[in-house]
């Protein structure tokens, strides 16, 4: 993690109790899945009362807000920010604490500017470089809590499991020079490979162009640096459906209050739901992840 924003989370944490401890109670279990193919699939899950907002967000059509949470002037008067720069589009972004964590410095990176929700594969290469932490983008119909004003997050590479079981896999055909479905995680997932000298939005475009997808709305996104491969490693996943079947479920002891985004496509699964926290089985879980 860049110094700057280990500075940054303790400088939040130390303005007031609110800021601290935000994972207190956050109950987490534990599971590994073993696929027919032989490969081991970690999971983790999470009961999280504060993120009722993102996992219940209304889909399609959302609104904009009349007051956007994240513009400058309406975010909460004690919450910080560093300033950051991208290269080389020169689009400037805040770094900011997210209120309702996931994870021990989960970032928000946010658009100085209201604009809707839309990856830059330079940008958000920048920033993985710049930050050291894994990056990630929820596309505007596929988890992004507030899709009208463009938005990263961020957190340490180590908290998502899809980064340790993805080493264990084999790749498929490529797609492009730089890309290949990942075989043995059951789920549509891609991994994408770039260099720092690389273009990152052509090859990125070039994927999308050859998967068919002609927006980012349905499009959920996590890069890191590699140090020792010097790469940037991109996880993608064209999206099918956001949510699944049983968050619908009429009867409510087969409801399932699970919204995949980014984070549970990369193997930390997360619930506002105390009763989904306990029923949900880790063949429920891998059903979920795998139909998205
Ligand atoms: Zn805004």
């Amino acid at each position: 993690m860049h110094p700057d924003i280990a500075i940054l989370v303790k400088n939040q944490e130390n303005v007031s109790a609110e800021w601290r401890d935000k994972l207190h109670g956050v109950e987490q279990r534990h599971y590994t899945y073993s696929s027919p193919l032989g490969n081991i699939i970690h999971y983790t899950l999470q009961c999280n009362t504060e993120r009722v907002r993102s996992t219940m967000a209304k889909t399609n059509a959302t609104p904009t807000p009349v007051k956007c949470r994240i513009c400058a002037e309406n975010r909460p008067s004690d919450q910080l920010f560093i300033e950051w720069i991208a290269q080389p589009s020169g689009n400037v972004f805040d770094i900011l604490i997210n209120p309702f964590p996931i994870f021990p410095a989960h970032l928000t990176v946010v658009s100085k500017s209201h604009r809707p929700q839309h990856i830059d594969a330079q940008d958000i290469q920048d920033f993985a470089f710049y930050s050291k932490m894994a990056v990630f983008f929820n596309g505007a119909d596929c988890g992004a809590s507030i899709p009208g004003h463009m938005h990263y997050q961020a957190a340490p590479i180590e908290c998502f499991n899809i980064v340790e079981d993805a080493q264990k896999c084999s790749l498929g055909e490529n797609l492009t020079d730089c890309a290949s479905y990942i075989q043995g995680l059951e789920r549509n997932v891609i991994l994408m490979t770039t260099n720092r000298s690389d273009n990152a939005m052509e090859k990125f475009n070039a994927l999308m162009q050859q998967i068919h997808r002609t927006d980012d709305r349905m499009i959920n996104v996590l890069v890191y640096w590699n140090e020792s491969q010097e790469q940037f490693l991109w996880f993608i996943f064209p999206r099918q459906k956001f949510r699944p079947d049983r968050f619908f479920a009429e009867n409510e002891e087969q409801r399932l209050l699970i919204s995949p985004a980014t984070a549970e496509l990369c193997g930390v699964i997360v619930t506002p739901d105390i009763n989904t926290f306990n029923r949900i089985t880790v063949d429920d879980i891998h059903t979920i992840i795998s139909q998205s």
